[in-house]
């Protein structure tokens, strides 16, 4: 597969914006900089951040085991999956594939961009059905989503699925791991050099508790990524978000790792404390810092908590979730409010 017949003919053929700072890099320090008209006077943010986010990437890369020429971030991975799309579907034309019940925001930007969706649901087990998407694929077919640890149902796709679907989609396979970090699962970023047509997106607003920042990751091949630096706006990713970033990976990781270790022991023992609730009939395993219940009537259930002051998920609208909540792990006081409020609901 040439991953150069998939771009858009208008991106392949733009010159791309370049940015004061993009034509120049080196050792700041010792430079007088008279080339973007800022405000000269320092108040920490009255320079253009680094368009390229070189510090932000060499510690993610660090942390990931992935080079920094497979890496490109964004104002969270909504940005990240938008440029993905204008890089890859002609509006009215192209198509993607989703597999609901699943995140949102891939039909969401669908539909901004002008894209048809195919959409094949997942099996009883919240797996995917393999051959049924190859057949629906067309030669429009440009993008098929994978969220695995999937949300909102908390499971992780078989390996075996995700890789057959790589190698036989004639278009890109976007595999969201949004989750990855809660999982057991190596992340498929580490496959990169196997497979072409692969993009991984992970982000920092989950496991390494930073949503307020907005800052998505983006991994795939160098192609691609190039392709990606041609039509990100040239300052995606602002200088707070960069030192926040920064000042979190550098001081606090080991925090974030033993933060993950508890939550995923709070999950545990929510699970537990959720099968004694007689409302509740299902709880699907799940590989992220959340769980889906079934339950009894989840409108009902909803809008009972919302009247004790907690606000939870109602997933009953998507397929296959008929009358499912989505549970968060919060802290162990947190969720204790919760099942001592589940069990107070008549
Ligand atoms: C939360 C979430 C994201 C994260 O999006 P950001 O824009 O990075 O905050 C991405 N994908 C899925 C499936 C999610 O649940």
């Amino acid at each position: 597969m040439n991953i150069q017949d998939l771009i858009r003919p208008t991106v392949k053929a733009l010159k791309p914006y370049s940015s004061a700072r993009d034509e120049y890099q080196g050792n700041s320090d010792a430079m007088v900089f008279l080339d973007a008209n800022e405000n000269p006077f320092e108040n920490g943010v009255n320079r253009y951040p680094d368009p390229q986010q070189r510090t932000v990437k060499s510690l993610l890369s660090n942390i990931k085991g992935i080079p920094q020429q497979n890496m490109l971030l964004g104002n969270g991975s909504d940005e990240v999956l938008d440029l993905i799309y204008r890089a890859f579907c002609e509006p009215n034309q192209d198509n993607i594939i989703t597999l609901p019940p699943t995140y949102g925001m891939y039909s969401v930007l669908a539909n901004i961009n002008a894209i048809k969706i195919k959409s094949v649901q997942l099996d009883k087990n919240f797996q995917p059905k393999v051959d049924e998407i190859l057949d629906i694929a067309d030669s429009n077919s440009k993008l098929l989503f994978l969220c695995s640890p999937n949300n909102p149902t908390g499971n992780s796709f078989e390996a075996k699925s995700i890789e057959k679907l790589i190698n036989n989609f004639k278009g890109i396979v976007v595999i969201d791991e949004a989750y990855i970090d809660f999982s057991n699962e190596e992340s498929w970023a580490s496959k990169l050099n196997l497979f072409p047509n692969l993009i991984v997106t992970q982000t920092l607003s989950k496991a390494y508790g930073m949503a307020g920042i907005r800052l998505g990751i983006c991994f795939a091949s160098e192609a691609i990524i190039s392709v990606l630096n041609r039509i990100k706006p040239p300052y995606n990713v602002n200088e707070l978000t960069q030192q926040k970033a920064i000042s979190q990976l550098e001081q606090q990781y080991e925090i974030t790792k033993q933060q993950v270790t508890d939550i995923l022991k709070e999950r545990d023992a929510l699970v537990t404390k959720l099968k004694s609730v007689d409302f509740i009939s299902k709880i699907y395993p799940s590989d992220a810092n959340f769980v889906l219940a079934k339950v009894d009537d989840a409108t009902k259930r909803y809008n009972q908590l919302i009247e004790k002051g907690i606000v939870i998920r109602n997933r009953t609208t998507q397929p296959g979730c008929e009358n499912c909540l989505r549970f968060t792990v919060g802290t162990s006081k947190e969720n204790d409010v919760l099942i001592k409020s589940l069990k107070e609901l008549e």
